[in-house]
């Protein structure tokens, strides 16, 4: 069959534009090859990271060695570290990724992690890294748990395994995002069981997220975690907000 050049040309445009939309879905403008899926360079590159110096113990951006809240009422992790401020590229990779079911973008996302590991948190101390299990109901909703997918990725470059049954989301709750700060922990609370203990008993843990808000289901996960009596639980999440409402 002949197909005519330019009919040919559109073709593969269409096909193109559809594997990469044009714009930005950060800034609008123009997306070249070399983008990131749905995001260009100059977006990507204006990621704002999380550095020193911070809270020994959150990790929030703070000039003491504590912040206020943990040294008032410290958290029963050992540290929490975090990527990125949870805003702009990183907040629109994230929702593209994990509500839009753009899972393309979970290379970069994961890459993102690899490169900006905190200094002080050696992946190669933990036994497993444990990504916070969403609800089945919800698994079924969206297809995959987003964590799980970062975990993954953070698995195969590393040694680190991933522990994925031995905690599980029994009460599919309200979505954390949609409530206030003191509902949420209320919301959470119950929300995970222990499945198998044998696993965690000894073992040191890093929890992954993909967001950390006010923190309510971290220290959730984390208390549970407990009970089973490991060596130590610290936690990384890709972004965090600076200011939880
Ligand atoms: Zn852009
Ligand atoms: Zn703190």
């Amino acid at each position: 069959m002949h197909i005519r050049p330019n009919l040919l040309q559109q073709s593969i445009q269409t096909a193109i534009s559809f594997i990469y939309p044009s714009q930005c879905k950060v800034c609008k403008e123009h997306l070249s090859l070399d983008a990131k899926p749905y995001i260009c360079m100059s977006c990507w590159k204006d990621i704002e990271y999380i550095n020193p110096p911070w809270c020994e113990i959150c990790g929030g951006p703070n000039d003491a060695n504590l912040c206020d809240s943990c040294a008032s009422l410290p958290p029963r992790y050992g540290k929490l570290r975090t990527i990125a401020v949870y805003e702009k590229t990183i907040q629109q990779a994230i929702h593209l990724f994990k509500f839009e079911k753009r899972t393309s973008l979970r290379h970069s996302l994961v890459q993102l992690l690899l490169d900006n590991i905190p200094n002080d948190l050696n992946l190669q101390d933990y036994d497993y890294v444990l990504p916070i299990p969403i609800h089945k109901k919800r698994l079924r909703e969206r297809g995959f748990n987003q964590s799980l997918l970062l975990a993954e990725g953070l698995a195969k470059a590393t040694d680190i395994k991933v522990l994925k049954d031995a905690l599980v989301r029994r009460k599919n709750t309200s979505p954390q995002s949609s409530l206030h700060k003191e509902a949420r922990q209320t919301n959470i609370l119950g929300a995970f069981e222990l499945k198998n203990s044998d696993y965690i008993q000894s073992k040191q843990i890093l929890v992954l997220d993909d967001v950390y808000t006010t923190g309510a289901t971290v220290r959730e996960v984390v208390k549970i975690l407990w009970d089973a009596d490991p060596v130590e639980i610290d936690v990384l999440t890709l972004a965090r907000t600076l200011h939880p409402y």
